[in-house]
């Protein structure tokens, strides 16, 4: 029987247990899934509870209620890959795989900016985000940075979303008139995968909400004590409270298996997302892909779980000659806007003219498909 293992339960790993239920049950493959956590929760889940939509407890679902019923599901952290041995070793102990899935998703690494873990809070961390709250919830005045510290990160217009959702924030609590709101990114525009109409969409979006915005600002250090970050391009921005995406990378341990290159993520094939070992696939956050202009593929759920259909098709046709199928590169975002609205922006990835992406207006409609996204989403991986 073939092994087949996946690492990581989050939108990659789970799109392959879920798709290769029919498999496991036929016999034909053993499917384990090894994740470190006791619980899923969607990135977005921290807007959520930042703006109080959410309690931190709510809007995540138990590994323990799996829909694949006939993969095996193992609760630990990974600490080592050998591709050459065909084996991953956990905690608790060692597996043998035939064909393995690396889904581990990107490491947050604030530490690469020196000061900045001391100095701002965590846009990407769960656990950050009730602090940051409380923050913003005792600001009557002052300064709200949102730096974004490097690329690539995950979801391209979360910056932009949580920049509108705390100028949401102020202005419920009629004090936004004397708190400057500021953005900063490296990059040249917003969504820059996105085109020129879309990063002007979203720069209009920012200017109707009174939130400065610059460009090619890439924080060098954070000087907690006196609240200002340094850019490399000189610049010095004081600020009362700092807001951060951090630098991201693929986790220590795929590193340390001499999957990933200089980009610090694992390359791969585009369309077939295989590594340059043998029978070891890398989808979502984790991989570096290249589209067909030699741009990078964004990271996004909604990527990493189109990428890991076509592998999970791909193994269950190599094991049971069922027809697989190819990647599409196309994903919907729902870009909150603050005011209870999220604009629905689709991308084409794969375009034979480049990447093509279209965002609607904001509306009340888009945040509720953005509900159904997860949803959806939670009823087909958990059921219920
Ligand atoms: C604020 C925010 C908003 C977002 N909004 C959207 C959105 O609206 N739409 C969208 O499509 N995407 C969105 N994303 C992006 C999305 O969350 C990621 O792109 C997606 O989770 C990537 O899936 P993945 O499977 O590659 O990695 P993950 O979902 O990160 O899964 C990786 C898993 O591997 C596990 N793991 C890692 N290391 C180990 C180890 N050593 N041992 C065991 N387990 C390990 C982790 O615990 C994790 O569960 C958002 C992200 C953020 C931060």
């Amino acid at each position: 029987m073939e092994r087949i293992v996946i690492l990581g339960g989050g939108f990659g790993g789970l799109t392959v247990a879920t798709e290769l239920e029919t498999l496991a049950a036929s016999g034909k493959a053993k499917v384990t899934l090894v994740e470190r956590n006791t619980h899923f929760r969607m990135g977005f889940n921290k807007q959520w509870v930042l703006d109080g939509r959410r309690r931190p407890d709510e809007g995540r679902r138990p590994y323990a209620s799996l829909r694949a019923r006939h993969a095996a599901f193992i609760r630990d952290a990974i600490t080592a890959i050998d591709t050459g041995s065909r084996t991953v070793q956990l905690t608790s102990r060692r597996l043998e795989y035939d064909h393995l899935v690396v889904a581990l998703g990107a490491e947050l690494a604030p530490e690469l900016v020196p000061g900045l873990s001391e100095g701002g809070y965590d846009l990407f961390d769960d656990a950050a985000i009730p602090r940051l709250k409380a923050a913003v919830e005792g600001m009557t005045e002052g300064t709200l940075l949102v730096a974004v510290a490097s690329t690539p990160f995950k979801c391209p217009p979360a910056p932009y979303e949580y920049a509108l959702l705390l100028d949401d924030m102020l202005r419920r609590r009629k004090v936004r008139e004397a708190v400057r709101l500021l953005l900063t990114t490296p990059e040249p525009q917003p969504m820059p995968t996105a085109g020129k109409v879309v990063g002007a969409q979203i720069r209009a979006l920012l200017e109707e909400h009174g939130i400065e915005f610059l460009t090619q600002y890439k924080p060098k250090a954070v000087d907690p004590t006196t609240r200002i970050v340094g850019y490399d391009n000189g610049a010095k921005i004081g600020y009362g409270i700092l807001a951060a995406v951090p630098p991201h990378r693929a986790p220590k341990v795929v590193r340390d298996a001499g999957l990933t290159d200089a980009s610090g993520f694992v390359p791969v094939e585009l369309g077939t997302f295989r590594t340059s070992a043998p029978d070891v696939y890398a989808v979502g956050d984790v991989a570096a892909i290249k589209l067909p202009g030699g741009g990078p593929h964004p990271k996004a759920g909604v990527f990493a779980e189109a990428e890991a259909l076509v592998v999970a098709r791909a193994l269950a046709a190599e094991v049971a000659g069922v027809e697989p199928t190819t990647y599409a590169g196309i994903g919907t975002c729902y870009v909150e806007t603050g005011g209870g609205m999220a604009a629905p922006a689709e991308i084409s990835l794969l375009d034979p003219s480049g990447p093509r992406a279209r965002m609607e207006s904001p509306s009340v409609a888009g945040l509720a498909a953005k509900e159904e996204f997860e949803r959806e989403r939670f009823g087909r991986w958990f059921g219920g």
